[in-house]
């Protein structure tokens, strides 16, 4: 699989804002009801409000460590060994109501496979683990925020008189919590990207594929 990951890494790097979007909205049980100008519109504000919400903690904190800052907020962190399991490893994850988890083995070995495949012009020098706790940290300030943008419920799904049933759109969330990592870590690419490499360092053969669905999917798309 040698030489396999920065031909990936960059063809990844080349896609938009846009690209991204449509394809994790493809993922949404919901995205059928929606156009692509709405999904774009969505999108763009999810984006947003990941980007901003990071501001303001860089803002209030200074600059620290994203394991100072969540213990900061009284977050709790769990730093277990290895995990096990699947060929779909798990990186991170957020507990309600206030437990970040990291698995730090994948971080570290996709920073050695970094430095060694010289991927630092394309995702520069932020450590895979600030990225990841960064994303976490996301869903513990959304949790704690029953009023923000990706909790809100905005698609309609039916109406019958006065009843009506409204559902929140999940993949923005996702959307919001990648934002907010890339904005206050500093990655110089795309966190769908990382996500990727990450993958391949555990899973190279599933990696190859997914950059595979993507790339078809922009294709398609752009006819
Ligand atoms: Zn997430």
């Amino acid at each position: 699989m040698a030489g396999k990951l920065r031909p990936l890494a960059e063809e990844l790097c080349a896609l938009t804002e846009e690209d991204w979007a449509l394809y994790v909205f493809e993922g949404d049980p919901l995205s059928g009801k929606l156009t692509r100008e709405q999904k774009l519109d969505y999108a763009a504000k999810a984006a947003a409000c990941g980007q901003k919400m990071a501001e303001k903690l860089a803002r209030d904190q200074g600059p620290l460590p994203v394991a100072e800052r969540i213990a900061a907020l009284g977050g709790r962190l769990d730093i277990p060994p290895e995990e096990t399991g699947g060929p779909l490893p798990l990186f991170a994850s957020f507990t309600e109501p206030d437990l970040v988890t990291i698995y730090p083995g994948n971080a570290r070995r996709t920073d050695d496979l970094r430095r060694e495949e010289g991927l630092e012009d394309l995702l520069g020098p932020v450590p895979t683990g600030e990225v990841l706790l960064a994303h976490e940290l996301f869903h513990l300030l959304e949790y704690r925020d029953p009023g923000i943008y990706t909790r809100q419920k905005h698609l309609l799904l039916w109406r019958l008189g006065r009843w009506e049933n409204r559902s929140a759109i999940f993949c923005l969330s996702e959307m919001a919590a990648m934002a907010f990592a890339q904005r206050l870590s500093g990655l110089a690419c795309s966190v769908y990207v990382l996500d990727v490499v990450m993958l391949y360092v555990s899973n190279p053969q599933l990696a190859l594929k997914k950059r595979e669905d993507i790339l078809n999917f922009v294709r398609r798309r752009k006819g």
